[in-house]
């Protein structure tokens, strides 16, 4: 059943309260019952950890709905796994796979009226959160947790079509340290991109491109998204310890290679930037953001990617096949794809 007042074409990446969320509590040593709730607010005490120490992680995914009518969630167990790399990174306990797995399906059940029909180019956004919760001013990883997961739906990413926009490297920024916490999805990151990703819009770029911060030579990421070039029909993307894996790059590294081309995961130099005949920035949230030039602020330079404004080829090609995968158009070769019945 399709909710009724919602204009789904006029849906933004904005934010649509829903019926329901779930919720399940880590105390004791061991995870607690799934709870529908449809509260919209959370009690967390004031001396929480996750609210002074940032002991938090989240997670970002999509249900679709396919040509065929059925709801199909995108490589969920990969999201499983990498709260649980989150977890480790932050000293919280993992969630299994299992537990992680069917309070997404519950949570995609009990709104279902909210997933956005065929056609419309929306989805259903899926929003998993890890919480420290235990009251204590001490700096130490908290003995109780929350695990919650609320949805909500999301327009189609590009409204105008699928466009390149410009992106900017501002040298007087870091986003994550080397050995840091980079590589997991906390919103500490976020936190500490903010600043840059607020300038960068002001001087009219859709994004921050994030050098390695050790050499400043290297491309790491952008704030919420994975670097990649294309070249020479090879897709390349930077191998660095400060970046988070990208769920979409990996699955585009996989579709590159089925098209028959080269894959490359290696340090990327800024002067690289000149050769590329296409770039993208790649994440759950637009699967590709085409790149139409780079600006390097701090030293004047400009690298173009798209000289006619234009996304190039193969990032359109690679966009189309991961999209016609996610709503069920084309075959899901790889098993990415699991549907709810
Ligand atoms: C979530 C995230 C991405 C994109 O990951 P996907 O799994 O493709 O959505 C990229 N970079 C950062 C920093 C992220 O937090």
């Amino acid at each position: 059943m399709e909710n009724k007042k919602i204009d789904w074409s006029s849906l933004t990446f904005g934010y649509v309260p829903t019926n329901y969320n779930v919720r399940m509590y880590y105390r004791n040593g061991k995870w607690g019952e799934l709870e529908v709730s449809s509260e919209t607010s959370i009690n967390i005490p004031m001396a929480a950890t996750c609210l002074h120490y940032g002991q938090e992680a989240f997670e970002g995914m999509k249900a679709f709905r396919g040509k065929d009518g059925k709801i199909r969630i995108f490589r969920p167990e990969e999201n499983a796994a990498r709260l649980q790399s989150s977890s480790r990174g932050i000293m919280m306990p993992e969630l299994p796979t299992d537990l992680f797995i069917n309070a997404v399906k519950r949570v995609i059940e009990l709104n279902e009226e909210f997933v956005p029909p065929y056609g419309t180019g929306a989805s259903l956004y899926i929003r998993p959160l890890l919480l420290g919760l235990s009251q204590q001013v001490g700096v130490k990883p908290a003995a109780e947790y929350l695990f919650m997961i609320f949805v909500t739906p999301v327009g189609p990413y590009f409204k105008e079509g699928f466009k390149p926009t410009p992106m900017a490297i501002m040298r007087g920024y870091d986003r994550a340290a080397p050995l840091g916490t980079g590589t997991i999805k906390v919103g500490g990151n976020y936190a500490a991109s903010l600043k840059a990703g607020v300038l960068a819009h002001e001087k009219g770029y859709s994004a921050v491109i994030f050098l390695d911060a050790k050499h400043k030579e290297y491309i790491d990421e952008c704030g919420p998204a994975n670097f990649f070039g294309i070249k020479n029909n090879t897709y390349i993307t930077p191998k660095s310890t400060s970046i988070l894996p990208s769920i979409t790059n990996k699955s585009l590294m996989q579709i590159a290679e089925d098209m028959g081309m080269k894959v490359e995961r290696r340090e990327i130099h800024v002067d690289e930037l000149s050769t590329f005949e296409e770039a993208g920035a790649c994440g759950t949230a637009a699967v590709i953001s085409p790149i139409e030039r780079i600006d390097d602020l701090d030293e004047h330079k400009s690298y173009i990617i798209s000289k006619d404004g234009k996304a190039g080829p193969t990032c359109e090609k690679l966009y189309n096949k991961l999209r016609a995968i996610q709503y069920g158009e084309e075959p899901d070769t790889h098993n990415w794809v699991m549907i709810l019945d």
